[in-house]
């Protein structure tokens, strides 16, 4: 397959824009276009500006082609902030008059997750067909291969960020697409671009949750119920982590049983 590409985002952009644990104004879209017949994909990068990066891009796709509606499309989103309640309620309404277009949208990080009308917003795009999955590693190295302007001989120089922010959103994605209550608090670490996670789980979560995303934040064993833990970003320096299971290596993630 051949690819049209407009410029590429910075190595340092995508490594900090796309982190799961850091708090970055920012949002960074990354678009894969592909037209049902042909062979050939488009990409692209783009920012927010005075309009959400999602908005702007849907007012290009729809100012630029010209859908039959025979066309078929594909559309890939690599986002660092999931979309707001009004760009969902703009996808939706863009998806309804493009019945064609398949959209399917990665996000770094769940934004204003609280807000129940951004978690309304992302069960409606659910619900209207569009696939929303938490990015991790493979899209990571996905995107640093065909977006990002690394230099010579650091192809395998991708961000591996770490994992337990990642199952975290992951966990309150579900969250949100289950029509549970959060489970997820985020709030800044003070002074600095980083976000620390607490994690409260009662027993519907442990009832309706993927074991598999439980068990891999090691919250399955023991499961009693109103059990709350709290994940911090403590600094560099070791951390004493549930079970042993999570190698901190040097990030001093550790679990706090309340
Ligand atoms: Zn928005």
């Amino acid at each position: 397959h051949t690819a049209d590409q407009g410029r590429r985002i910075k190595s340092w952009e995508f490594t900090s824009f796309f982190d799961p644990s850091q708090l970055r104004k920012e949002t960074s879209l990354l678009s894969e276009v592909w037209w049902g017949s042909s062979s050939r994909l488009w990409r692209s990068c783009s920012q927010n500006s005075t309009h959400h990066v999602e908005q702007s891009f849907l007012d290009h796709f729809q100012a630029q082609r010209h859908l039959g509606p025979s066309t078929t499309c594909t559309i890939t989103w690599f986002l660092s902030w999931s979309p707001c309640w009004e760009c969902a309620r703009a996808i939706r309404t863009f998806l309804d008059k493009y019945p064609t277009v398949k959209l399917t949208i990665y996000v770094a990080r769940l934004y204003w997750h609280m807000d129940p009308q951004n978690r309304q917003g992302l069960r409606n795009l659910v619900k209207g067909g569009v696939d929303v999955r938490i990015m991790g590693p493979s899209e990571h190295y996905y995107c640093w291969r065909n977006f990002v302007d690394y230099s010579r001989g650091e192809e395998e120089e991708w961000p591996r960020y770490h994992r337990v922010p990642i199952h975290l959103f992951d966990l309150e994605l579900h969250c949100i697409c289950l029509d549970l209550p959060a489970c997820l608090t985020i709030s800044p670490v003070k002074h600095q671009q980083l976000l620390s996670f607490s994690l409260t789980l009662h027993t519907c979560h442990y009832q309706k949750l993927p074991p598999a995303l439980l068990l891999l934040l090691g919250l399955v064993r023991p499961p009693p119920p109103q059990t709350s833990l709290s994940v911090a970003h403590r600094g560099r320096g070791p951390g004493t982590v549930n079970g042993g299971e999570w190698d901190p290596n040097n990030w001093g993630w550790f679990w706090v049983l309340r």
